[in-house]
């Protein structure tokens, strides 16, 4: 192997050690352990929704049992193609409100002048809309999690998460779990998973 052939070889190992897995919620709570699941019953839980650039939906929740302390829960869902999609319809319908609006502006008669600032008014109200019209099969999307609690970090969940790629934010030093976790098998922890029940029942609603 000459110096450039090993330059394309390393290049090559390297975009395959880089390829996206693709982690979906649903998978994720599947696997979970029975103990983390029997362990996820019984907590509050409140979120919100943030959309953010880069065509990433974020949800952020507090996962809480009275008389213990609070976790922060996030998750993340990508979707590229939507962002573009979505981009696409805002500046649309930003165009046709700026178009009525115009109209209304040009015309004397009152009333039309009224229907033509109506139309101009909707047409911004769907933007609202925009997002929910793409958020359909958000549970087919590549999802990343993370929690603050102890056990997402020292107990695999955050070095698993990091392997399989589906984790939001490293949490630890990312320490091999050989002694607490030595089959890998901690996906996600009881808050993630009583998080994920809320924003599963959540998304599957808000499609109805
Ligand atoms: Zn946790």
């Amino acid at each position: 192997m000459n110096l450039l052939e090993l330059k394309d070889y390393i290049q090559e190992a390297l975009n395959e050690n880089n390829l996206l897995i693709e982690v979906r919620l649903q998978e994720l709570m599947k696997d979970t352990p029975k103990i983390v699941k029997d362990r996820s019953k019984g907590y509050d839980v409140t979120f919100r929704i943030s959309f953010v650039k880069d065509g990433k939906y974020r949800y952020k929740f507090i996962v809480k049992k009275p008389g213990t302390k609070a976790y922060n829960v996030n998750f993340e869902f990508l979707d590229l193609d939507r962002e573009e999609k979505i981009k696409k319809d805002i500046k649309n319908a930003n165009e046709r409100s700026r178009y009525w609006k115009k109209k209304a502006s040009e015309i004397k008669d009152k009333k039309k002048k009224s229907e033509y600032l109506k139309k101009s008014k909707e047409e911004l109200d769907k933007i609202e809309d925009i997002y929910q019209d793409y958020s359909d099969d958000m549970l087919d999307l590549d999802v990343r999690v993370s929690c603050t609690c102890g056990y997402f970090k020292f107990w695999g969940p955050d070095y698993n998460a990091r392997q399989n790629d589906y984790s939001l934010r490293k949490m630890s030093n990312l320490q091999p779990p050989d002694i607490r976790d030595p089959n890998r098998e901690h996906n996600i922890c009881k808050h993630i998973y009583a998080a994920s029940k809320v924003l599963v029942d959540y998304l599957k609603s808000s499609k109805d």
